[in-house]
Formats: structure tokens, C-alpha cells, sequence
């Protein structure tokens, strides 16, 4: 494969509802050490939103995509994460606005879009222990694979989310509610960055790659 389709946008959308229905129970646990214990629940309802509104109405670009999942998840989740993982959406959507394919090199500057995007609502920087430390290792491990084709950059952009939801463990968060608690956020890993690691676990699952 060399290109996605909107479908496999969509399909994309509906393996991550549904391991964020998975694992609803442990994301939440992860908050509950250092948030306010909702991020599970956060997550499992807005991208069930999302994909009940993608079932309604079947979006044709990219861009029609990005703003339906990115729209619904600002809408319908409260936390700091329905606005941030919106914005990632939204931006994704727009750097890919009418086209209805997107090869590898088109993939990576849409998921660039939403890391900028995050980063520019949210304020945090590499190391703060925020959903920034798995997404921003994905995209630079997808840009170093590119050159190998779209799935072996999927795989690799998954690989790194990964170790890079690990990576937050021994952090102090500097953003969000974890930041609260100073030192004692340390020694957790960022419910944030677990969510992301899901979301590239989907995005390689949907793909096949
Ligand atoms: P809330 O903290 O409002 O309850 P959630 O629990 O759903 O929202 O999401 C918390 C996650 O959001 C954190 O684990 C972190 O990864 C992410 N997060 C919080 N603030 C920021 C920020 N400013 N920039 C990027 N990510 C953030
Ligand atoms: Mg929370
Ligand atoms: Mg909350």
C-alpha cells in the first residue's frame, strides 16, 4: 500500500474508539494517580461520539474527516484532552483538506499539523510528561522510515509512541493537572502519552502495517 483512503481514516477512527473502550478502565487508573481519574472515560465517550457521527454522515476528504472527529471531540469531552486531541484532528484534516488519499509524505505533514496544533493550544514542550512526549517521537520516527514506504513509517511512528509513552514515567509533569503535584508526579507514566501510543497502535493496526 502506498497511499489512505478515507476509509482507512475512518477505520483508523474506529479501531482507536475501540481500544480506548479497551482499556477505559486502565487509562483511568493512570489519571488517578496523577490527575482526576477520568481520562479513560474521556477518551472511550468522545471518540465514541466521534464515530457515531462519522456512521451519520460519511465524510469524502481528508479535510471533512478531520473536522467531523476533531469537532466532536472539542465538543464532547471536557478535559484537557477532548480540546488537545480535537485540535490534532482538526489540523490533521486541514493540512489534508480536499484530497481523498494520502500518501506517506501527505500522512506525515498531516500528522505534523496536529502535533503543531497541540502544541500551540496546549503550551507544552518535549519532556513536560504530556501527550507531546509519544506524538512527537511518532513523527519523527515516521519521517526517518518514510524513505522505506507508508507502512514501514506507520510501524515505526507506533514503536516510538510507545517507548515514548514509557519515557514519561520517570518525569515530572510541567503541564496539565500532573503538574499540581510537583515531585510526586514522578514514577507514573502519562495517562496523555498512553492514550497517543494507542492512537498509533490503531493507526498500524487499521493500515496493516
Ligand atoms: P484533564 O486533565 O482535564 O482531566 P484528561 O485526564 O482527559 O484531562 O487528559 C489528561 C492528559 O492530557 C495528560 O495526561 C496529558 O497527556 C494531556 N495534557 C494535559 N495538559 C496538556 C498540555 N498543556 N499539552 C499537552 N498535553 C496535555
Ligand atoms: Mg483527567
Ligand atoms: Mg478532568
Amino acid at each position: 500500500r502506498t497511499s489512505l483512503t478515507v476509509a482507512d481514516l475512518v477505520a483508523w477512527t474506529q479501531r482507536f474508539r475501540d481500544l480506548m473502550v479497551e482499556h477505559r478502565a486502565a487509562l483511568t487508573e493512570l489519571d488517578s494517580a496523577i490527575g482526576d481519574a477520568d481520562h479513560g472515560s474521556n477518551m472511550a465517550r468522545g471518540m465514541q461520539s466521534a464515530v457515531e457521527k462519522l456512521e451519520q454522515t460519511a465524510p469524502e476528504t481528508v479535510g471533512a474527516w478531520g473536522k467531523s472527529v476533531g469537532m466532536t471531540l472539542v465538543s464532547s469531552v471536557g478535559g484537557a484532552s477532548g480540546p488537545l486531541y480535537g485540535t490534532f484532528f482538526l489540523r490533521f484534516g486541514a493540512s489534508g483538506g480536499d484530497a481523498t488519499e494520502l500518501d506517506a509524505a501527505a500522512l506525515g505533514a498531516a500528522l505534523r499539523a496536529g502535533l503543531e496544533g497541540v502544541l500551540a493550544r496546549g503550551k507544552a514542550e518535549p519532556g513536560d510528561k504530556t501527550m507531546i512526549d509519544a506524538l512527537g517521537p511518532a513523527l519523527d520516527a515516521f519521517d526517518a522510515a518514510v524513505d522505506q514506504g507508508l507502512e514501514a513509517a506507520i510501524a515505526a511512528a507506533r514503536d516510538a509512541a510507545a517507548a515514548g509513552r514509557d519515557a514519561t514515567e520517570p518525569l515530572q509533569a510541567r503541564k496539565g493537572r500532573a503538574s499540581y503535584l510537583g515531585e510526586r508526579s514522578i514514577g507514573h507514566v502519562d495517562p496523555g502519552a498512553t492514550s497517543t501510543a494507542y492512537l498509533f497502535d490503531a493507526l498500524a493496526t487499521a493500515t496493516g502495517s
